[in-house]
C-alpha cells in the first residue's frame, strides 16, 4: 500500500487519553480536532486541540459514541484520520468500517481484527492454530445447563463463566461448586444479554492465584510484528487494574521471550497491525495462558513507553500512514523500571465505589522521573457520565525500587481534595511487603486490604499529631524553640 501523510487527526475520545494523543500529534506537526459533549465544554482536551466540535449531550451514546456525527465532523473539517483512544469506539468494528468507507484512516487495526478479537470465543478459535497456551475450558458458546454442568465437572471446580462479548472487567462469574452452576449460568447469560446484547457465555478453569501479565505488540501493514515486552497488571479491583508496572518482577528472560512469541502468534492469527495488547493469565508455576487481545492503545501503555523509549502513539500514526516499522525485535531492550497508578475518583473504604464531585484542590506532583497523564484541572467536576479516572501517575527509575520510592514521593506531593481517590490505597499497596517482594496476584485487594487499614493509618497519624500538639503546647509554654518546622507544618495540615 502507498504511504500517505496524515495532516489532521480527530480524536474520538475525551479526558487524559485525548490529550495524550494530541500531544504526540502536535510533536509530529499534525493538526488536531477534539470532540466533546455538553458535560465537557470546559475540559482541557477541548482547549488543547486546534479545533473542537460539540457532538451532543452528556450521555456517551448521544455524543462520544455517535458514529455518524463524528464522521460528519471529519468530513466537514477535512480530517485525514481518527484516533479512537481506548474505550468508547476504539474496539467497534462497525465504526472502523464506516470510517474507512468514507476514505478516512482509522488509527488502529483492520475491522476484521477488531471483530475477531472483540469476541473472546472467536479469538480463542482463531488463536488455536498458533500454538498459544489457553486456559483449560471450552471454545464454544454454552447455553444448555446440562452441558454446562458436564463441562464444569470435567474442568473441575472452581470454574469461571465468561461472557464472550465481555470487557472492562464485566461479565464474569466464579462458580465454586456443582450445586451453583445452573443458577450462575442463568444469571451470567441474562447479564451478558443485557450488558452486551449477546448472551453467549463459555466456561473456563478459574485460576486460583493468578497474575495478569500482558504483552504489548506492534505491527505494520507489511507483516512485520514486534513485542515491546510485558506489563504486570495484577493489582486489580473488580477485575480492573489499578497499579501496573513494567517489567514484571517475576519473569525470566526465557519466559519473557516465550510470552512475547506467543503474543506475536496471537497477532498473526488476525493479521494484526497497529498497537495491540495480548493479555495472559499466569499461574503459580509461572505457566501462562491466553486471556484476550485488546485491539487498541491500552490505558497502561505509558509504562511500556518509559522502559522502551518508544512513543506508542507515534508508532500507531506511522503504521496508519503505511510506513514500515523503523526497528526490529533485536533493536528493542528494557531500560529501567516504570510504575503506573490509576487515580480514580472512588472510595477505597467503600469497596472502591465511584464518586462524583469537585476537584477543590488539585496540585500535581513534579520532579525527576514523574509523568502525569490527566484530563482535569483544579475546580472541575468529575462528571457521572464517564469512567471515574482522574489521571494516571507514572514514575520511572533505574530499577524497581527507585520507581517505587519515586511513586510514594509523587503520591505525597499529589494534592487532591473534594473527593475520595485511589491515591491512599495505592500508597498502601506500594508499601506492602507483598508488593515490595513481588509476591502478589490478582487477589491482592481481597488478601491484603481492609478499609480500616487506611483508617488505622490516619488514626495512627492523628494520635501522633495529638501527642505532638500536646508536646508543642508544653514547649510553647516553656517558650523554647525545640520543635522542628517539618513536623509542625505537617500537624497544621492535618488540623
Ligand atoms: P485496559 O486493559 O486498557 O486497562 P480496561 O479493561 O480497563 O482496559 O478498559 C479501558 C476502558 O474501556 C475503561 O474505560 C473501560 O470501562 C472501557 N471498556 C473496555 N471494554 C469495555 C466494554 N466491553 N464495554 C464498555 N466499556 C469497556
Ligand atoms: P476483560 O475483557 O473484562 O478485561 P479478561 O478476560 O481480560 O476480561 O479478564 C479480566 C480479569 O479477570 C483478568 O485480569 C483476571 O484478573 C480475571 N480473570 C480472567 N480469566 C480468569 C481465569 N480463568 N481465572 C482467574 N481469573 C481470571
Ligand atoms: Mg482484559
Amino acid at each position: 500500500m502507498p504511504e500517505v501523510k496524515i495532516k489532521k487527526i480527530l480524536v474520538a475520545n475525551r479526558g487524559e487519553i485525548a490529550i495524550r494523543v494530541m500531544r504526540t500529534a502536535r510533536e509530529m506537526g499534525i493538526k488536531t480536532v477534539a470532540i466533546y459533549s455538553d458535560a465537557d465544554v470546559a475540559s482541557p482536551h477541548v482547549k488543547y486541540a486546534d479545533e473542537a466540535v460539540n457532538v451532543g449531550p452528556a450521555p456517551s451514546n448521544k455524543s462520544y459514541l455517535n458514529m455518524d456525527k463524528i464522521i460528519e465532523v471529519c468530513l466537514e473539517l477535512n480530517v485525514d484520520a481518527i484516533h479512537p483512544g481506548y474505550g468508547f469506539l476504539s474496539e467497534n468494528a462497525t465504526f472502523a468500517k464506516k470510517v474507512a468507507e468514507k476514505g478516512i484512516i482509522f488509527i488502529g487495526p483492520s475491522p476484521e481484527a477488531i471483530e475477531v478479537m472483540g469476541d473472546k470465543l472467536a479469538a480463542k478459535n482463531a488463536v488455536s492454530k498458533y500454538n498459544v497456551p489457553m486456559v483449560p475450558g471450552v471454545n464454544h458458546a454454552v447455553s444448555d445447563l446440562k452441558e454446562a454442568k458436564e463441562i464444569a465437572d470435567e474442568i473441575g471446580y472452581p470454574v469461571l463463566i465468561k461472557a464472550s462479548a465481555g470487557g472492562g472487567g464485566k461479565g464474569m462469574r466464579v462458580v465454586e461448586k456443582a450445586e451453583e452452576i445452573e443458577e450462575q449460568m442463568q444469571r451470567a447469560m441474562s447479564e451478558a444479554e443485557s450488558a452486551f446484547s449477546d448472551k453467549s457465555v463459555f466456561i473456563e478453569k478459574f485460576i486460583g492465584s493468578p497474575r495478569h501479565i500482558e504483552i504489548q505488540i506492534l505491527g505494520d501493514q507489511h507483516g512485520n510484528l514486534v513485542y515491546l515486552f510485558e506489563r504486570e497488571c495484577s493489582i486489580q479491583r473488580r477485575h480492573q487494574k489499578v497499579i501496573e508496572e513494567a517489567p514484571s518482577a517475576i519473569l525470566t528472560p526465557e519466559k519473557r521471550k516465550a510470552m512475547g512469541e506467543a503474543a506475536i502468534g496471537v497477532a498473526k492469527a488476525c493479521n494484526y497491525y497497529g498497537a495491540g495488547t495480548v493479555e495472559f493469565i499466569v499461574d503459580e508455576n509461572i505457566d501462562f495462558f491466553f486471556l484476550e487481545m485488546n485491539t487498541r492503545l491500552q490505558v497502561e501503555h505509558p509504562v511500556t513507553e518509559e522502559i522502551t523509549g518508544k512513543d506508542l502513539v507515534k508508532e500507531q500514526i506511522y503504521v496508519a500512514e503505511g510506513k514500515p516499522l523503523s526497528f526490529t525485535q533485536d533493536d528493542l531492550t528494557i531500560n529501567g523500571h516504570a510504575i503506573e497508578i490509576r487515580v480514580y475518583a472512588e472510595n477505597p473504604k467503600e469497596n472502591f465505589l465511584p464518586e462524583t464531585g469537585n476537584l477543590k484542590t488539585y496540585k500535581l506532583p513534579q520532579g525527576p522521573g514523574v509523568r502525569v497523564d490527566d484530563g482535569f484541572e483544579e475546580g472541575m467536576d468529575i462528571p457521572i457520565y464517564y469512567d471515574p479516572m482522574i489521571s494516571k501517575l507514572i514514575t520511572y527509575g533505574a530499577n524497581r525500587e527507585q520507581a517505587r520510592m519515586r511513586m510514594l514521593r509523587a503520591i505525597d506531593e499529589y494534592e487532591i481534595s473534594g473527593l475520595s481517590t485511589t491515591l491512599d490505597f495505592c500508597s498502601f499497596a506500594l508499601k506492602h511487603e507483598a508488593f515490595i517482594s513481588g509476591h502478589f496476584d490478582t487477589k491482592f485487594v481481597q488478601t491484603h486490604f481492609k478499609p480500616e487499614m487506611l483508617d488505622n493509618h490516619s488514626e495512627e497519624e492523628e494520635q501522633i499529631a495529638i501527642a505532638l500538639a500536646a508536646f508543642l503546647l508544653e514547649e510553647q509554654k516553656k517558650a523554647s524553640n525545640a520543635v522542628g518546622e517539618g513536623s509542625l507544618s505537617k500537624w497544621k495540615l492535618r488540623a
